[in-house]
């Protein structure tokens, strides 16, 4: 016999109109954390109207970037520290939310502010939170699942490209998550799609590389049911209310799944191309996913397989059931205007030549670091992830052997 935990925030709010949910949770004083484009949609204002209808008094950080830096999580520091809020609110993408939960994991303990980005990632799993104030994860894409994990990836511009570090602990699972689909209604097409596209490779690469477990397992095949019927609805047709719900609790599902569960290769690749080219997270992980799962075909084979069976995905034998899978994800992009290729995005192929060698060197060093982070992984040579990179910005993908 052998037990594990799956940690989700106590309450989930979810289905059209969530956001008057707020109402239950109490706090005299809101510190919102958001970025420019979310403002500008009026919906701080929403939320604004909601909390001081009730007397509790707000103040707005409202200058999150994508893939947030520390000095903007130092920032939320410094305004919680004087504001002294008992309500953390991280409303919007990823960026939003995970920038708050770096400025309230500070706030909670202000120690960890005199250290580096490096270091509190070090420190920050002994520590408590929740103590001065709670989270509260509101999301207005459909994609990272950032409102139920307990992950903020910061951002540190120390280093040239920039290096995405995560910041893990369980302490840092929001409060309470907040899945109000018209909030995400207004995304337009390709934000839909680069973030809906974060949704699926959160569900298939945690399938595949996750310890197997009924909990997991499931969230994960429902949540990549999901996103395959409904994100090409989502993209074409915004204002599609029931598509927009089905996103969002996509989302939801594989951020459940995959915050208990693992992601490797395809998410530390991603994050390096990401950082390297300011390139949008769910579009750096699709471009990463096919040539990684052809990777990992050798050592995660009966997962691949038992996924397109469980997708509905048939062939005459494995290897085959396997191609069909990862050809019908290569079909899906287009489904969706995802390029298939980083070529296809893009990218001048000097200026990506340029810094490839640094990519694949920082890429081996992250992957390497992650093998004790789930069963079956391994280290994996320079010559590997050279590989990787070269299906990946051609749009191809190892033979499966
Ligand atoms: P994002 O938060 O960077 O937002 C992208 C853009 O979308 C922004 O310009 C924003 O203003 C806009 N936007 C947000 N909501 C909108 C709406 N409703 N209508 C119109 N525009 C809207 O994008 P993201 O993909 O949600 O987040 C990416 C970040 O999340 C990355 O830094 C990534 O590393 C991180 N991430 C975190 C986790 C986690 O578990 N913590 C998981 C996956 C990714």
């Amino acid at each position: 016999m052998s037990y594990r935990p799956f940690v989700v925030p106590r309450n989930i709010y979810y289905g059209a109109g969530a956001l008057e949910a707020l109402n239950n949770v109490p706090g005299k004083r809101a510190l919102i954390v958001t970025d420019p484009g979310v403002t500008s949609l009026g919906i701080v204002d929403r939320l604004k109207r909601i909390l001081q209808a009730r007397k509790t008094e707000v103040t707005v950080f409202d200058k999150v970037e994508p893939d947030p830096s520390g000095e903007t999580v130092w920032s939320i520091y410094s305004l919680a520290r004087d504001f002294k809020p008992d309500l953390f609110i991280g409303l919007g993408g990823g960026s939003s939310m995970d920038a708050g939960k770096g400025g309230w994991a500070l706030y909670e303990n202000p120690d960890l502010a005199g250290m580096s980005i490096a270091e509190v990632k070090q420190e920050l799993p002994s520590r408590q939170l929740h103590k001065k104030a709670k989270y509260v994860a509101i999301p207005t894409t459909s994609g990272t699942g950032s409102e139920v994990t307990r992950v903020a990836v910061i951002t540190d511009h120390n280093f040239d490209p920039h290096l995405k570090i995560a910041w893990v602990s369980v302490e840092m699972v929001p409060d309470v998550a907040i899945i109000d689909p018209e909030l995400a209604s207004s995304m337009p097409p390709s934000v839909t799609a680069n973030t809906g596209f974060d949704a699926l490779v959160h569900a298939v690469e945690s399938y595949v590389l996750s310890d197997p477990s009924d909990i997991v397992d499931s969230l994960d095949i429902g949540a990549a049911k999901l996103v395959l019927e409904w994100l090409p609805e989502a993209v074409a047709n915004g204002a599609n209310m029931r598509a927009r719900e089905k996103m969002h609790v996509a989302a939801l599902e594989a951020g459940m799944a995959f915050g208990n569960g693992a992601l490797w290769v395809v998410h530390v690749t991603a994050h390096e191309l990401g950082s390297s080219f300011r390139m949008p997270h769910g579009l750096t992980c699709a471009l990463m996913l096919v040539p990684s799962l052809a990777f990992l075909y050798p050592s995660h084979k009966a997962r691949l397989v038992k996924l397109a069976s469980e997708l509905g995905i048939g062939g005459g034998d494995d290897k085959a059931r396997v191609n069909n899978l990862l050809d019908s994800i290569d079909e899906f992009k287009l489904k969706v205007q995802i390029p298939v290729s980083i070529k296809a995005a893009g990218l001048e192929e000097s200026v990506y030549q340029g810094r490839i060698q640094q990519i694949i060197d920082r890429s081996v060093e992250q992957t390497n670091g992650r093998v004790a982070s789930a069963p079956g992984l391994f280290p994996v040579t320079e010559e590997q992830v050279r590989e990787l990179f070269a299906h990946a910005w051609n749009g191809t993908r190892a033979e499966l052997k």
